[in-house]
């Protein structure tokens, strides 16, 4: 029973629609698949080969450790990187060591997985011996319980995170897993389902608020109209995104500038570890999308540019648009025709895993129905949206930005 005291997270696969398509739809039991976690750890040890980037972010986890291992007075964990497996398990601790797998160096979830087995580790969640299953089971999923919030704790002493954006940071992480399991991947052994997890979570914190924008009160003078931002080559954002269809990360880049037909786009870059090139061309002049091409094709485009902001960003202003949206696909292109109202509807202070944010909220309904089909919040400081909620035919999606890097 040595290999059953394993802690562990999964990893949720950043936008990887194949990783769950092909989860496994059959629940193993729960026996079995703590036997497939000691296969896991007996492999620990190959040798991984890691891209420069991913080896950045090996030794940031490092870093993370040494600084949290410090902050608390406790020997040092040494972080391994071992080769991603099939069970999707993306962080593992056990006696000293952190093992992340390849797959979890490349996840906008990151710092939540590390935090949470660095939480193993603070709590002393060494192997359980000599007890039945069912009492390992429920001492288990104890454990989990108490490294979520251990997690939240780490973040706010060692990363400097206010305690909202630290439940959020593990709340989103969280609603990943919840998303991947009601695609069918298994519960990761000796924990909750997700759902349970996140409601264990928040009402250890019931105080702070990790869903809802909280609506800023009028500030003495009215802030400023707020111009276009200008984006530059590298800036970037990582976002989170969750819908009916599948939960993940993935991180956009300003590529580079481009002209088309006398029109300046910025192009954004978003690589996915299929090495599928995505990239999206926006307007310079007011950010409108345009177009997304894959591997240079138009795979879909906006008759006119799409607008999602009508610059200066005023709060009150409003505006209508009709868009014919053509979708490629399998060679066929099919038409959309999609006419929007939009308003502009006031300042909103935003908690997201990247921060917490004074934002512009802009709303739009379609103009046939009046049905709300969008929200936007826009942060200044981010050159960016920072939380967005869309309204599709199949769902809702909700994204937000979990990191960044603008100049
Ligand atoms: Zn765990």
């Amino acid at each position: 029973m040595a290999a059953a005291g394993t802690n562990h997270l999964p990893v949720i696969d950043p936008d990887d629609r194949a990783a769950l398509r092909s989860a496994p739809e059959r629940p193993m039991n729960r026996a079995l698949r703590l036997l497939c976690v000691l296969t896991v750890v007996a492999l620990v040890g190959g040798c991984v080969s890691l891209t420069p980037a991913q080896q950045d972010r090996a030794a940031e986890v490092q870093r993370f450790a040494d600084a949290t291992t410090h902050a608390y007075g406790m020997m040092p964990v040494r972080v391994t990187v071992q080769a991603s497996n099939r069970l999707g398990i993306g962080g593992v601790y056990r006696q000293g060591n952190l093992y992340l797998s390849g797959d979890a160096l490349d996840s906008g979830h990151l710092t939540a997985l590390a935090a949470h087995e660095l939480g193993h580790y603070l709590l002393g969640h060494e192997p359980i011996s000599g007890v039945s299953m069912a009492e390992f089971v429920k001492a288990q999923e104890r454990r989990e319980l108490d490294a979520n919030a251990k997690a939240v704790e780490i973040l706010m002493r060692v990363r400097g995170m206010p305690r909202a954006q630290a439940v959020r940071t593990m709340v989103v992480y969280l609603r990943s897993a919840q998303n991947a399991q009601s695609h069918g991947t298994p519960n990761a052994p000796g924990h909750r389902p997700a759902a349970e997890e996140i409601a264990d979570l928040i009402a250890r914190f019931p105080e702070t608020p990790v869903d809802t924008p909280q609506v800023v009160r009028a500030s003495i003078s009215p802030p400023p109209p707020l111009v276009v931002p200008i984006w530059k080559p590298g800036d970037q954002w990582t976002f989170w995104s969750d819908s009916p269809r599948g939960s993940g990360t993935y991180t956009w880049s300003v590529d580079r500038e481009q002209t088309i037909d006398g029109t300046e786009y910025y192009v954004i870059a978003s690589s996915t570890s299929q090495g599928v090139v995505r990239e999206f061309f926006y307007q310079k002049s007011d950010l409108a999308w345009r177009m997304l091409k894959v591997n240079g094709r138009v795979e879909s485009s906006a008759e006119p540019a799409q607008l999602r902001y009508v610059w200066p960003l005023v709060i009150g202003s409003t505006w209508e648009q009709t868009v014919t949206l053509t979708t490629m696909s399998d060679g066929k292109s099919s038409k959309e025709i999609n006419a929007r109202s939009c308003r502009v509807t006031g300042e909103e202070a935003v908690t997201v895993t990247a921060g917490i944010y004074r934002a512009i909220k802009t709303e739009c309904r379609d103009t046939t129905t009046g049905e709300l089909v969008s929200q936007l919040w826009y942060a200044p400081e981010a050159k960016h949206w920072v939380k967005e909620w869309t309204k599709y035919t199949w769902g809702v999606q909700e994204r937000e930005v979990m990191s960044m890097r603008v100049r």
